[in-house]
């Protein structure tokens, strides 16, 4: 089965240029008997899809790569703005009982800890929060500073990381949640996303309808 439904044309085109080409447009448009601009859309999208490769004053040439390959290439392009999520912060010197009550307000599995300038100071998951309510100190009273994971123990990425790395990354440390950062003027970073394992199944789900990566398909 074919990860991207093509025409009969398309299908077609494919046909032509495996048996023939290179082959410039305008001899494909011949043999179809369409003119060069009706293919142009036809083309751009094998292009694209990676099932045809062109070359200026050669024309277009079968590039012989399977469904699962061009899938590959496709999954290495997917980065991390197309998929993460909004982040949700709390400060440094909010208390772990308001922690607790963020996440179950803001229905998220990670929180992400900032100082006073916004800038990314830790990371606070749910069994942290559970760790800290075990024992018998005052919820209310205890920072969330005194029990997050702190920097520069955090692992962090970028709006333009590939989500392949941050699903390796999600793996190897064996945790939910990334922040996505943008550096301030060598002072720290600034939260600007969160990318979880629920983005990275999002973009599983999205292969399997082939709907993913919609924002710069063709
Ligand atoms: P949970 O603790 O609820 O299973 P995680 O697996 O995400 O959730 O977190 C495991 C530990 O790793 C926690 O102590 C948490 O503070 C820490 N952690 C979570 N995300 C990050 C991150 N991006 N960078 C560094 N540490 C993290």
């Amino acid at each position: 089965m074919r990860l991207i439904e093509l025409t009969d044309r398309q299908e077609y085109i494919l046909e032509i240029v495996k048996a023939e080409g290179p082959i410039t447009g305008e001899h494909i448009a011949e043999k179809l008997s369409l003119t060069r601009a009706t293919l142009r859309p036809d083309l751009a999208i094998l292009t694209m899809a990676g099932f045809l490769d062109a070359r200026p004053r050669v024309g277009y040439y079968f590039t012989g790569k399977k469904g699962s390959e061009l899938l590959t290439e496709r999954v290495k392009q997917i980065h991390v703005n197309e998929y993460q999520s909004i982040p949700v912060v709390v400060n440094e010197s909010a208390s772990v009982y308001d922690a607790i009550c963020t996440m179950f307000l803001e229905d998220v599995g990670t929180l992400f800890v900032v100082d006073k300038e916004s800038l990314l100071v830790g990371v606070l998951s749910r069994k942290d929060l559970l760790r800290a309510s075990i024992g018998k100190q005052d919820l209310e009273s205890v920072p969330v500073s005194i029990i997050m994971t702190r920097s520069p123990n955090l692992t962090v990425c970028k709006k333009d990381d590939l989500m392949l790395e941050i699903a390796n990354k999600l793996i190897e440390k064996q945790i939910d949640a990334l922040p996505v950062v943008r550096e301030r003027e060598d002072k720290g970073y600034e939260v600007i996303g969160r990318v979880t394992k629920t983005n990275v199944t999002k973009l599983l789900v999205d292969i399997a309808n082939d709907e993913w990566g919609q924002t710069d398909q063709y």
